[in-house]
């Protein structure tokens, strides 16, 4: 199981944003959190991703608690918003998150040309992100949740606010994805 929660609760003071959840996510599965703005999904995330605590019930990631720094390495994540530097291009903006990540150069350079290549932004030239419409920093966004290989990968609303043939595009991007052997957990109205 590549996630499994059990009876989970999320309360900010009075506020129940995750009120007595249970599901598991199996692996190389897709699933599909839906639900309208103020559901509990964005917080169901940060959950998962361990930047939150519960306040009751369990949760494990990859057999872990979302605490455990080792279960983050296979981990990949696309906020809702991404934050990128607008004065670098997109191959520069990956090669800070690889340099974060502490990749060797040789290992960087291969896999942020082939992710570049994945999600469509090889042939942009030098293109600042400053510049970049919503479905390029999307794109760019999973390439960048993408650096580390990891097994899961959370994405949270990937297609909001874009066309349908973007929207298309990024969903048989997430299909290929499952094919590589990813479990993905993403969430959408
Ligand atoms: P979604 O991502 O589905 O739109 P959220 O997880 O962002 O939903 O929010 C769920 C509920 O929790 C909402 O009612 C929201 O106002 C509340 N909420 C979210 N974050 C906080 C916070 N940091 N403090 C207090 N309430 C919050």
């Amino acid at each position: 199981m590549s996630i499994e929660i059990s009876r989970l609760v999320k309360q900010y003071g009075q506020q129940k944003a995750v009120d007595e959840l249970s599901f598991s996510v199996k692996k190389n599965e897709i699933v599909g959190f839906l639900g309208p703005n103020g559901a509990g999904k964005s917080t169901l995330m940060k959950l998962i991703l361990g930047h939150l605590y519960p306040s009751s019930g369990t949760l494990e990631v990859l057999g872990k608690s979302p605490r455990d720094i080792q279960t983050k390495q296979h981990i990949g994540y696309l906020p809702e918003r991404t934050s990128f530097y607008t004065n670098l291009t997109a191959p520069e903006t990956l090669f800070f998150f690889a340099d974060l990540l502490g990749m060797e150069k040789s290992d960087a350079n291969l896999r942020v040309s082939q992710l570049l290549k994945m999600v469509g932004l090889d042939g942009i030239g030098r293109r600042l992100v400053g510049e970049f419409s919503h479905g390029m920093r999307k794109r760019l966004g999973l390439a960048q949740s993408l650096l580390n290989d990891p097994d899961l990968l959370l994405l949270d609303e990937p297609t909001a606010g874009m066309d349908p043939v973007g929207c298309r595009e990024i969903k048989d991007l997430i299909l290929t994805l499952k094919k590589r052997g990813k479990t993905i957990l993403m969430t959408t109205h």
